[in-house]
Order: C-alpha cells, then sequence, then structure tokens
C-alpha cells in the first residue's frame, strides 16, 4: 500500500488532536508515515502507532524552535524524497498552511487547503471543502505532483488502529534561508483554560443578543460546564464585548464542532461561513424568524439569558 505523510502537529511530544484525524484520514488513502519535528519524538510514538502510524520519521535540531516554518518545511521536504508518498497531509493551522504551501512549491505540487473530509479516489485521493462563505460544498483532487493537502480539525473523529509506528530518524540538511530569520520577542497570550477555538471539540458562541462584554460570563459558564471554546459574532466583537481572536466566521476563525451552541446570533451569511460545517448546530434565539434557525439541529426559542444559565445547571448536574 502506499505511503502517507502525516505532518505531525505537537507540543514538546504531546499530540495533538488534529492530528490524530489526519492519521485517521490518512488510513483511507494509504500508510500513514508520521513525521515528528523537534523533541518529544520517543513519547510521540507511542501515540502516533496507536492510531496508526506504520512508521515515525524524526528529527530534532535547535532550527525547529520558535515556530519558524522554513526549517520545518526542509524536514518535510527531506521525508517527502526518502518516501516518495501518494500525499501528504498537513493541520490547517496557521502554521500548516504556510508549512504545506512552501512544500508544493518547492516539489511542484498542487496543493488543496482546508479540506474537511478525505477519501481515496481513482486518480488520487479526493478532499472535499467548504467554500464561497459555505455556500457550496465542492470535491476536488490535485491533478499535479503529489498532493499537498490541509486539513481542518475536528473533520474526522480520531479512530484508533495500532501499528508498528517505529522510529527512525530523518537526515535533514537546512538551507540557506533556514538560519535567515530569528524570533526576537514573543508573548505568550494568557491562558483561560479552555481549548482552542478552532480546535474545540464543543464552541459556545455569543452575539449582539448577548448586550454587553459583562453579560458573556453566561456564554463562558456554560463553555465551561461543556469544557467548550467560546466564540463571538462579529457585532460582539465590533461592540469590544469579546476579543477578535474569538471571532468566528468569514473576517474571523473557521470552526467545524462537534457541537457548536449560537445564543444571541441571528445567523449572517458571514458568520455561517465560519461555523457552518459544524456536525450539531444549535441555536437560543428569542426571534423565531431568525435565519439562524434555518441551519440548525436544535433550536430553542427563548431569552438567552433564562435558557442559557438553565443549560448550564442541568449540564453541571449530570
Ligand atoms: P444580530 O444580527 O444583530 O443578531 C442578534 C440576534 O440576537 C437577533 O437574532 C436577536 O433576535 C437575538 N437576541 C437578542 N436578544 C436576545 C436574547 N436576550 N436572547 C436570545 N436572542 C436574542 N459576522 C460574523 O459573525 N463573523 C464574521 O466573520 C463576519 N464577517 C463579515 C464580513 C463582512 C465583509 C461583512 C459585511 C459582515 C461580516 N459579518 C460577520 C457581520 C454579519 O453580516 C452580521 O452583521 C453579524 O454576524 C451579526 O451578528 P449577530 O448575529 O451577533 O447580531
Amino acid at each position: 500500500m502506499a505511503e502517507v505523510l502525516v505532518y505531525v502537529d505537537h507540543v514538546d511530544g504531546a499530540v495533538r488532536k488534529p492530528t490524530l484525524e489526519l492519521l485517521t484520514l490518512a488510513r483511507r488513502i494509504g500508510d500513514p508515515v508520521a513525521v515528528h519535528l523537534g523533541a518529544g519524538a520517543d513519547s510521540a510514538a507511542a501515540t502516533l502507532a496507536e492510531y496508526g502510524a506504520v512508521k515515525v520519521l524524526a528529527a530534532d535540531a535547535p532550527e525547529f524552535a520558535d515556530y519558524l516554518v522554513v526549517p520545518k518545511v526542509d524536514a518535510l521536504q527531506a521525508a517527502y524524497e526518502a518516501v516518495s508518498p501518494a500525499a501528504v497531509l498537513v493541520p490547517s493551522s496557521a502554521e500548516g498552511k504556510e508549512i504545506a504551501a512552501r512544500l508544493a512549491l518547492r516539489i511542484g505540487a498542487g496543493i488543496i487547503t482546508d479540506a474537511v473530509d478525505l477519501e481515496a479516489g481513482d486518480s488520487g485521493p479526493v478532499a472535499t471543502q467548504s467554500v464561497f462563505a459555505a455556500a457550496f460544498t465542492t470535491r476536488s483532487r490535485v491533478t499535479k505532483g503529489t498532493p499537498v493537502i490541509t486539513v481542518k480539525p475536528n473533520s474526522a473523529a480520531p479512530e484508533a488502529a495500532p501499528a508498528a509506528g517505529q522510529v527512525e530518524q530523518l537526515p535533514v540538511t537546512f538551507g540557506e534561508k533556514s538560519t535567515g530569520t530569528k524570533v526576537v520577542s514573543r508573548t505568550p497570550r494568557e491562558s483561560t483554560g479552555r481549548p482552542e477555538l478552532t480546535e474545540a471539540a464543543i464552541v459556545v458562541s455569543g452575539g449582539r443578543g448577548v448586550n454587553g462584554a459583562e453579560n458573556f460570563s453566561v456564554i463562558e459558564n456554560l463553555a465551561d460546564a461543556l469544557g467548550a471554546a467560546v466564540g463571538a459574532s462579529r457585532a460582539a466583537v465590533d461592540a469590544g464585548w469579546y476579543p477578535h481572536t474569538h471571532q468566528v466566521g468569514q473576517t474571523g476563525k473557521s470552526v467545524s464542532p462537534q457541537l457548536y451552541i449560537a445564543a444571541g446570533i441571528s445567523g449572517a451569511i458571514q458568520h455561517r461561513a465560519g461555523m457552518q460545517t459544524s456536525k450539531t448546530i444549535v441555536a437560543v434565539n428569542k426571534d423565531e424568524e431568525a435565519p439562524i434557525f434555518d441551519l440548525v439541529d436544535y433550536g430553542v426559542v427563548g431569552d438567552l439569558f433564562e435558557v442559557l444559565p438553565k443549560l448550564t445547571e442541568e449540564v453541571k448536574a449530570r
């Protein structure tokens, strides 16, 4: 069976969930070969093997520190040349998309970004994307070179499928550009303890109906009870009630969780663009004519200040 390279997203060897999703999808196309860059390959290997990695190509070097992408592209290219894979899969993070684009350019291959599903096809992997503000769902495949595909978080439920996952060292020669940049300073974001918005399995979002920054605690309380991330509509962000880093939609982040709860959000097309591919959508809105109800799986017509606290209590009681 052909091999499929899977770029591993990890923090010091702790493999992040999007990589497990990629391994699950990769198995539809071929045998996943994980590419682990930086420290912690030995501890990551057990997890990668559990989710189907037949092999782990590992490289560690000071060049991988500081989130610089070019050294990682050098290493991924080395893995590509060593394996001659049927496809290269990379998580659709900001960093992942840059790595994938640079690799595709270097190897003269086509690229598909932000896939939400992947399947094997007669002439190569077929990727599903949600495009034009989620107005269309497309299925496409790369027609030139080895397909490089970035996949959005939460596109598949990770499924274990134990494989050998033996670690092999990957020799990497860094190009001139790898050492041409350096991080000067870094300000870590204050942690809320909540999952990252684009990776969260559950997102609870608030809109103009929340009616003030101080009221966002209603959204946060439900999010914390569910172990969810907090999102916001642009109206809430523009009003200064919640930071832009939490905006969901066309000019914000694109999320695809298992469960998306929209409270006090009307469902404008630009908001839908960022959440329409969520697996289950629930809306709480006091206007029964609100357009968001056209796309929900479950709709509650009611005041969010009554519904959300009750829901939070109910979730906590279970
Ligand atoms: P509204 O449309 O005002 O809806 C508020 C809703 O809350 C109403 O349906 C109301 O019935 C309900 N409500 C009020 N009080 C309560 C209550 N107590 N309980 C329950 N329900 C209540 N928007 C985004 O979200 N993300 C984007 O990325 C984005 N990008 C854009 C890009 C462009 C180029 C443009 C032009 C617009 C963009 N917008 C975006 C804005 C978008 O068009 C809408 O204006 C915005 O999504 C509206 O936000 P909202 O639903 O919170 O507010």
